[in-house]
């Protein structure tokens, strides 16, 4: 084991301060340290993979490095003894991907803990075409839900509802009955997004209509956000009376140009959603309710695979919003 050279996607920053992708063979000893080693069989594409696959300081500042923060697979060796030979795990979130060396290779070491037994009721591939994507938007529902938002209160809205986080929410809200309305700037999708579940699908700019206005006519009794900006200002604005809306992402932009109205005027409520040092039990709760109740019955159908070599043309169109559903990729044909 101890010489096993492996496949991965490294990222080099040039003299001329560029970032270049390309496969190289890697030997598990250079991997960083961990008690953990585990051959990945699947990883996927998230948004945060193509800013570190394209040197966004933001989420890894050293180079060469491997991104991928999402990895499936089975343990090789396990030195705690928290593991043993063969079993399988999903890893998400914590370093992985960001300074550690991620999915995007053969081979991944790591500390122990970053790792959860593979639940059961999910593949291996099933568990990376959920990944951080899946992970984040169940921990939103299971947020809005402990914030007391029932499916009779009234619409939930999704936004950038085509993305990773988007339409497994959508599937998710759906499947515990909340009726969802979905906001996409790609309406073609139209089919797809009703595929999944959501009752009504409207453009982008009908979300932030009046964005400028201190509040907006009361619509959602709750909302997943991943768009940030203009966007969450305005589902804010136009949340009702004791509504809870989630923010988990920035793909619009990381300000939120807002007032303070919708909270003391309407009692609305703003929950942060952290997929990354999400602590272990409520870890492990998600993955649970992702292999269960929860487990999107298309998933199948929201997925397109590709190897090592088919993530750079998949890099640049998560950048420019171009993805329908998820991205797996598959290690062991790469
Ligand atoms: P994707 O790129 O898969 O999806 C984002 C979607 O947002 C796009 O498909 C598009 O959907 C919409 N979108 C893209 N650009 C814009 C724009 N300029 N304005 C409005 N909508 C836009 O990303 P993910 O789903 O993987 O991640 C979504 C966000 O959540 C990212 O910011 C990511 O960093 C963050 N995130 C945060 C996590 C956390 O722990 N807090 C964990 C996981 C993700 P459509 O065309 O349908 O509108």
């Amino acid at each position: 084991m101890g010489n096993s050279v492996f496949k991965a996607l490294v990222v080099e920053k040039t003299p001329e301060k560029q970032f270049v992708r390309e496969i190289r063979e890697r030997s598990i000893d250079d991997l960083p340290a961990g008690d953990l080693v585990v051959r990945v069989h699947y990883s996927s594409l998230n948004y945060k993979d193509a800013l570190s696959a394209t040197g966004h300081p933001g989420v890894t500042r050293q180079f060469p490095h491997t991104p991928g923060i999402d990895a499936a697979g089975e343990v090789v060796s396990c030195e705690s003894g928290a593991f043993a030979p063969g079993d399988k795990v999903v890893v998400t979130g914590h370093d992985l991907g960001m300074e550690t060396d991620g999915g995007w290779g053969q081979y991944i070491r790591i500390p122990s803990e970053w790792a959860v037994r593979l639940p059961e009721g999910l593949t291996l591939r099933e568990a990376m075409a959920l990944g951080t994507a899946g992970f984040t938007a169940a921990l939103s529902v299971l947020k809005l839900e402990r914030a007391g938002v029932r499916p009779d209160d009234g619409d939930i809205l999704v936004t950038g509802a085509t993305g990773g986080v988007g339409s497994i929410a959508v599937s998710i809200l759906s499947r515990a009955g909340y009726r969802v309305t979905a906001a996409t700037g790609k309406e073609f999708d139209e089919d797809f997004l009703k595929g999944l579940g959501a009752t009504a699908v409207i453009g982008r700019d009908d979300v932030t209509a009046g964005a400028e206005k201190a509040l907006l006519a009361e619509r959602w009794a709750g909302a997943v956000d991943v768009v940030g900006g203009q966007t969450l200002a305005a589902v804010l604005k136009s949340t009702k009376y004791g509504g809870t809306v989630t923010c988990c992402g920035l793909v619009g932009s990381p300000e939120l140009p807002m007032n303070v109205y919708p909270f003391i005027l309407r009692g609305v409520s703003l929950l942060g959603i952290d997929s990354v040092q999400c602590p272990r039990g409520l870890r492990e709760e998600v993955w649970q309710r992702l292999a269960t109740a929860w487990k999107p019955s298309r998933l199948g159908e929201m997925v397109t695979e590709c190897t090592l070599a088919g993530l750079e043309v998949m890099t640049q169109a998560i950048l420019h919003g171009g993805i329908t559903g998820r991205v797996v990729v598959n290690l062991q044909e790469s």
